[in-house]
């Protein structure tokens, strides 16, 4: 590809390893990778892209990918600092794509609300958790989002009521049409601050415990089958701890593959192949992957 079409980006490298940008500490160099700006900025590399059909990843905190060793061809979008706004408008908050999900549920406590407890240890951004619908224990972003600022692959900018985003158990529309998320508008209750705190600690307290968080990883692995949980059947199926060449079934959780140190992604899609094998030969369940498995 012809890398010249973005050089009137001001924050833009070539190259640029992708292992530096995931949570799993994994994946090999992209063509193109460019820090959003703004909103012109990123429907200029949508267009380039679009007209030049260029392959275009969007990139948030990079918590539920796995990208392979060779890398990926095209432009990296990342979606960060330059869209981490918020504020308040009656007992909504309005916050950017690039915001962490930490950083918003800790502003609804100060501003008393209650309604995003539930986010405040899931380690993405908004725009990655309007895509993946991220929820954790009793809570999931359908619950709460109002509305979502878009942009589409053609450049257009779209505001779509939280009815119309899809969202479902780990998808949006977002997956389906590759739309960028620039915006989202959360509808909050007025709450007590020491319960709504109350919740974020006990939360928090229940992830360190049960998850290998000492440990690079995107979570959990593969989606809830329907009637199971992934980190049983992988448990009952003999996987837990299995290890290979520096990637590991965690001990502490069987739904986390860990990178030890070492591993390359080729590792840990080997191991999940693995324990996708060992639970449909046990239990004829199939697993599915809940972290986006891209690149190369
Ligand atoms: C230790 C750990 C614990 C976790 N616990 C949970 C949990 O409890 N619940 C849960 O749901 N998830 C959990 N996750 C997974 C992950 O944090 C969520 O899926 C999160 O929503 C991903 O956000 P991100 O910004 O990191 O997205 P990324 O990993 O950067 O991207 C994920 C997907 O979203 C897309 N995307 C990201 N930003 C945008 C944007 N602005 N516009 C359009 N597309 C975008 C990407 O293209 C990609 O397809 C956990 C991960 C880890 C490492």
């Amino acid at each position: 590809m012809n890398k010249d079409l973005f050089q009137d980006f001001k924050n833009l490298s070539f190259d640029e390893e992708m292992k530096n940008h995931t949570s799993f500490q994994l994946g090999g160099p992209v063509d193109v990778f460019i820090e959003g700006e703004g909103i012109e900025d990123i429907r200029k590399a949508v267009e380039i892209c679009k007209k030049e059909n260029i392959p275009l990843m969007v990139l948030g905190k990079g918590t539920n990918l796995l990208i392979s060793d060779k890398g990926m061809d095209g432009l990296v979008l990342h979606i960060g600092e330059a869209f981490t706004d918020i504020h308040r408008e009656g007992q909504d908050l309005v916050a950017g794509a690039g915001l962490s999900l930490k950083k918003l549920a800790e502003f609804a406590l100060k501003e008393g609300l209650t309604g995003l407890e539930f986010a405040h240890g899931i380690p993405g951004s908004v725009g990655g958790a309007m895509t993946m619908n991220a929820g954790a224990y009793d809570g999931e972003c359908v619950q709460v989002v109002k509305e979502v600022g878009l942009m589409t692959r053609d450049g257009d900018y779209l505001v779509v009521a939280g009815e119309d985003m899809d969202f479902a158990y780990r998808h949006s529309r977002i997956q389906d049409e590759g739309s960028i998320c620039l915006w989202a508008r959360f509808a909050l209750k007025e709450g007590d601050p020491k319960a709504i705190q109350e919740k974020m600690e006990d939360l928090w307290q229940r992830r360190v415990q049960k998850q290998p968080l000492e440990y690079a990883s995107a979570g959990s692995m593969f989606k809830r089958p329907p009637g199971h949980y992934a980190g049983q059947l992988i448990d009952q199926a003999g996987c837990r701890g299995l290890y290979h060449k520096g990637a590991q079934i965690s001990q502490k959780h069987c739904g986390f593959v860990i990178n030890r140190g070492g591993a390359r992604t080729q590792d840990v899609v080997d191991l999940i192949h693995t324990v996708q094998k060992e639970v449909k030969d046990r239990f004829g369940v199939d697993l599915e992957t809940e972290v986006r498995v891209l690149g190369r």
